[in-house]
């Protein structure tokens, strides 16, 4: 099923990545894991691997259709991609439409309060501080990226957010936040990197509000595979 030769390069919480013939692609094997509060919650859960692998692949070629570029190439196996080699930003890139999780949580808000202009958020990608919130002047001392790419970062996360909340909307689903991961090519490009998926994404059904993403897995609410597949039922017709 891989190509070869390949070898495991990294193990994270949700993906292994695996280095192949060409040194400029990577192979993405999802897991059946799921993790949460920084990896404190743990659980395996049959079929979210592919779930995931399945809607990200969709999602990252929808954008690529409207000129956002990704590290998408090929869709392997149920749980496995060939993308595109990126040397990462250490930044998760967060944008939210409502109020939810650690937002809420931090300044007080009602779940489900609508933001009048998205608010977009940087977090350091560093698992034993805790992934945490850092701002522009934070991105700059730690060399995370320079000013301009942080500029090219957020129109990019906000276009996404453009782009996905109209897609959702057409298909009767709320995006409520989300997080990217981008970094860069051969050519020194910015592009799309990691997931796009409902461990990354909140989705609330427009209509009963019900939670369509991980956290059905974060407040145990159950039914996890089945909310992903209604999500990619959406995302695949
Ligand atoms: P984590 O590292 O947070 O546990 P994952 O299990 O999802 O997360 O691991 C995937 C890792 O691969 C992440 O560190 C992510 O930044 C990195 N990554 C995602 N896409 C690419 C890419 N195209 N090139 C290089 N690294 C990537
Ligand atoms: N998110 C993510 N990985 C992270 C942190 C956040 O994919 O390491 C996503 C999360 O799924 C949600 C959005 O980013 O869609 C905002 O997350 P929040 O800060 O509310 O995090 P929580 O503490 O709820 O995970």
């Amino acid at each position: 099923m891989l190509e070869s030769p390949c070898h495991l390069l990294y193990e994270g919480k949700a993906k292994k990545i695996y280095a192949t013939s060409n040194p400029q692609h990577y192979i993405v094997d999802y897991k059946d894991a799921a993790s949460a509060f920084n990896g404190l919650k743990k659980a395996t859960i049959e079929g979210k691997g592919a779930l995931n692998n399945r809607i990200s692949n969709y999602l990252m070629q929808y954008l690529q259709t409207q000129g956002i570029s990704t590290h998408f190439l090929q869709e392997l196996s149920p749980t496995q991609t060939r993308v595109k080699k990126l040397t990462m930003f250490a930044l998760e890139v967060i944008v939210r439409n409502l109020a939810a999780g650690s937002i809420a949580k931090r300044l007080g808000l009602q779940e489900g309060l609508p933001f009048e202009t998205p608010v977009l958020e940087f977090c350091y990608k560093n698992d034993a501080l805790g992934d945490p919130l850092i701002n522009d002047d934070h991105a700059l001392a730690l060399k995370l990226a320079s000013h301009a790419e942080l500029q090219t970062l957020r129109a990019l996360a906000l276009q996404i957010n453009d782009l996905l909340g109209a897609y959702f909307k057409s298909k009767g689903v709320i995006l409520v936040d989300f997080k990217l991961e981008f970094g860069k090519d051969a050519q020194g490009q910015i592009v799309l990197g990691d997931e796009v998926s409902p461990d990354t994404c909140r989705f609330w059904d427009a209509t009963t509000r019900q939670k369509l993403d991980k956290d059905r897995f974060r407040e145990d609410l159950g039914g996890l595979c089945q909310a992903y597949e209604t999500i990619l039922q959406k995302v695949s017709h």
